[in-house]
């Protein structure tokens, strides 16, 4: 069955299981996945001024300046084939970029606007789990957690079959409880613009990924 929603954002607290869920459904319904944060940390691993200069607040929990990362996601949302669906994880994350997205999706991509929004649910106690057990696989990037989703073989990525991974050097409890408090101040005030436009669906993020998975499934019409 085509999916009845294919223009999508996915919301949520750090470690609501954006990323994880973006990949499932980049996986069933063929979506042009951007995550600001992939392209973000990608940019500061260059040894350049605004690499050194998105590293610094990445890695203490700020978040980059609207003006850069509109910047970032005009670029990139150029990029989406026009016959194609997307999904936004990590964009909009502040008020001015949901209303800067609302204006380039006006003028770059008319009649291809977001249909829906999705928010991920989760309590502060379970994000922090979450981040903190948290890993990828070096090589190829699939998501691991030490408790709710290990490796098939011990060490051994599923994927790609390497055996090096790593952790986001944001993933510290302490860098979490920053990344919560800009999560309240500045992206919380962006659910209601979205409920208000008739936009928003809440999916209760808490559990596993299968069963999280199956209930954004049921939302989005696959
Ligand atoms: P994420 O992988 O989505 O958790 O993002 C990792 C980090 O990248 C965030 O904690 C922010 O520092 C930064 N970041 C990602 N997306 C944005 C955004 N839309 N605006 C500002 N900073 C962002």
């Amino acid at each position: 069955m085509a999916s009845l929603y294919r223009h999508i954002v996915i919301m949520g607290p750090p470690g609501s299981g954006k990323g994880t869920q973006s990949a499932v459904l980049t996986e069933k319904i063929g979506l042009y996945n951007i995550s600001t944060g992939d392209l973000l940390r990608q940019v500061s691993a260059e040894d350049t001024p605004l690499g050194h200069e998105v590293k610094g607040l990445i890695d203490k929990g700020n978040f980059v300046p609207d003006e850069t990362i509109v910047k970032v996601m005009q670029e990139q949302l150029a990029k989406i084939p026009e016959e194609k669906g997307y999904i936004l994880d990590g964009f909009p994350r502040t008020l001015p970029q949901a209303k800067a997205l609302d204006e380039m999706m006006a003028s770059q991509m008319p009649g291809r606007g977001l249909d829906l929004v999705l928010f991920l649910q989760v309590p502060d106690a379970y994000v922090i789990e979450r981040i903190i057990g948290r890993s990828k696989c070096a090589h190829c990037g699939a998501l691991y957690h030490e408790r709710y989703k290990q490796p098939k073989v011990f060490g051994i990525c599923d994927v790609c079959g390497h055996k090096e991974f790593e952790r986001r050097e944001d993933d510290t409890y302490e860098t979490v409880l920053l990344r919560l408090q800009k999560y309240r101040k500045l992206t919380e005030p962006v659910i209601p613009y979205y409920e208000d436009k008739g936009l928003l669906v809440c999916i209760d993020g808490v559990g596993p990924i299968d069963v999280v998975a199956e209930k954004i499934r049921q939302v989005v019409g696959y």
